[in-house]
């Protein structure tokens, strides 16, 4: 079994464990073999994913084998992301609630704190209704998932209206700290709002904060004391629930 595989499991419980996903949300990896595939899940609650679980897709979303296995309706958000974003090896899609108010209303995220300074290299809003007639809010088809794909563009997460957000990475866990740190910030940036009041003053982080905080995080070893932490304790559940399960 390769590591990225069981790091793609013990993602989706690391999602789970910090409120960014429940019973639906998904993360994948870009293969390393072949980058026109990916690694999903098999449509299943993220907390219940085990290594039999990990499905092989090309980058029109088609399972390269199926074996009868359900599929995620949303699965266009992955492979149409991987077609546009060569950088891009790992993204995570989930319905964050501290993120969703964000998408809802014309109040932008902004950069507020250490770990969440990546906010600052923006995060567009996929507005739905502007690639499909007013209906199902959901990213099910080619089409949408290239829209989604081409209103992130660069940058590192888009919210989308009145669903929740994506949020890619330059590895399984790049995307699953910044979704992490992604919810913290805007529950962080309510609370300051709501300290400050109508119209008070927020001090957030500025271009060059923003520039020298990611430059650090994305170049130094910031994230391997997080990733290890988090990895960890998720391997363990796993191994604790197998265990179990064996009886
Ligand atoms: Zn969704």
């Amino acid at each position: 079994m390769s590591n990225l595989v069981l790091d793609l499991v013990l993602s989706y419980r690391i999602l789970a464990e910090h409120g960014v996903v429940d019973a639906y949300g998904h993360v994948s990896a870009r293969s390393p073999q072949n980058p026109n595939r990916y690694l999903l899940s098999r449509a299943l609650a993220p907390e219940l994913v085990t290594e039999d679980d990990i499905m092989e897709f090309d980058l029109d979303s088609e399972p390269v084998d199926r074996q009868g296995r359900g599929i995620y309706l949303e699965r266009f958000i992955h492979g149409e992301i991987y077609k546009l974003r060569p950088d891009v090896q790992a993204i995570v899609h989930n319905h964050s609630p501290s993120v969703i108010p964000f998408g809802v209303t014309t109040v932008p995220l902004k950069p507020l704190f250490n770990t969440g300074a990546f906010v600052g290299l923006g995060i567009p809003t996929f507005e739905i209704r502007d690639f499909q007639p007013s209906g199902d809010i959901i990213v099910k088809t080619h089409h949408l998932g290239n829209s989604l794909a081409t209103v992130l563009g660069n940058k590192p997460a888009a919210l989308m209206r009145g669903h929740g957000s994506v949020v890619v990475g330059d590895s399984v866990a790049a995307a699953v700290i910044r979704s992490i740190y992604l919810e913290l910030s805007a529950k962080l940036q309510m609370q300051a709002m709501t300290i400050a009041g109508p119209g008070g003053k927020i001090v957030y982080l500025d271009a060059a904060e923003v520039a020298e905080t990611t430059a650090r995080q994305d170049s130094a070893r910031t994230w391997e004391r997080t990733w290890d932490l988090w990895r960890t304790k998720a391997f363990n559940q796993l191994q604790l629930e197998k265990k179990l399960r064996a009886g």
